[in-house]
């Protein structure tokens, strides 16, 4: 077969681990503060070849500019090279990394309810609208659970492994749901 050919470039700005988003953490803490970032939204997680997934690609687009997008994994494929610009110099996505530097994202959740004095992670202005595809993620989510986030919501389709006994577990305790179209998402998460 003739050698791979390339089909586009550019750049995408990454990077953005716990330790360089601390390093952020005033300019970050600020934005917040004065209103030029109202809310947080968890898109990371897994990427697929489905039709459905460009769901991800549309939500990010209509997100209003007041948002950051926190994302790991492969899931930010389908919005990291859009223009979505950036709040005072903070991009609008903030990726730290692969699916694993999920744990980046938990520590930074942390650290922002460390420092907005908050009880629990669920008063955070974070909301959670996560792609799964692969084992891996179901990893990442047991963790977020574990550490007590509540109402993630998890597309393109609900695992097909999970038995209704379990659906109704994670349902009751945790308020997961899956997706609806992006404008009635979108409605839903901005309340
Ligand atoms: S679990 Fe697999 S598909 Fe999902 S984000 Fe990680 S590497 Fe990508």
């Amino acid at each position: 077969m003739a050698s791979p050919v390339e089909i586009e470039n550019g750049t995408i700005v990454g990077g953005f681990a716990h330790a360089q988003v601390f390093a952020l953490a005033d300019k970050i803490v600020d934005a917040v503060k004065s209103g030029a970032i109202k809310k947080f939204f968890v898109m990371a997680g897994c990427d697929g070849r489905m039709k459905s997934r460009s769901y991800y690609t549309e939500f990010a687009e209509k997100l209003p500019k007041d948002t950051v997008i926190l994302t790991a994994g492969c899931a930010k494929y389908r919005y990291n090279k859009l223009e979505l610009g950036d709040i005072g110099g903070i991009p609008r996505v903030l990726d730290a990394g692969q699916c694993n530097d999920s744990y980046s994202l938990a520590v930074i959740a942390l650290k922002l309810k460390e420092i907005f004095e908050m009880n629990d992670i669920n008063e955070l202005p974070i909301a959670y609208n996560i792609a799964w595809y692969e084992q891996k993620a179901v990893i990442v989510l047991l963790a977020l659970l574990s550490l007590g986030v509540k109402n993630i919501h998890l597309g393109p389709s609900l695992p097909a492994f999970l038995s209704p006994n379990v659906v109704n577990v994670l349902v009751e305790n945790f308020g997961i749901a899956g997706i609806g179209t992006v404008d009635e998402d979108m409605k839903m998460f901005l309340g």
